[in-house]
């Protein structure tokens, strides 16, 4: 039986166009609102039709001292050119990219998880630290 953090792939996001890259603003100060930016296909362009997309990116917030991590949003993406006149018919198309603002006072790890429908779960992080 697989378990699913085995299911969690990684890898280098300027080779591999489904990890989802997290930019984060250069100046962070504890306890003030900080704007977290996640996309899928930076580097790399992930394909986004009807038949192959990026269907969901999920945001945590690991702090250092913390057990577990907080979820911070959870974005879906639903449209895929798909219409009632068929597949790839109607040029609307959600691309992969959020951006979301939390505020902590602690140092930590922001994580993030893509899913596609075809490649499956992959995963990525990036530390906070305040200046
Ligand atoms: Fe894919």
């Amino acid at each position: 039986m697989k378990k699913i953090s085995e299911l969690y792939q990684r890898d280098d996001w300027k080779k591999e166009k489904h990890v989802p890259v997290i930019e984060l603003p250069e100046k962070k100060k504890a306890g003030e609102p900080l704007k977290v930016k996640v996309m899928v296909g930076k580097e790399i362009s992930h394909p986004n039709t009807t038949e192959h997309y990026i269907q969901r990116i999920d945001i945590y917030f690991m702090p250092e001292d913390g057990k577990f991590p907080y979820r911070i949003g959870s974005f879906t993406f639903d449209t895929h050119g798909a219409s009632t006149e068929g597949p790839d018919t109607s040029t609307i198309y959600t691309d992969p990219c959020i951006e979301v603002c939390f505020k902590t006072d602690k140092p930590g790890t922001v994580m993030a998880t893509s899913y596609c429908n075809i490649h499956g779960l992959w995963t990525n992080e990036a530390e906070l630290k305040f200046s």
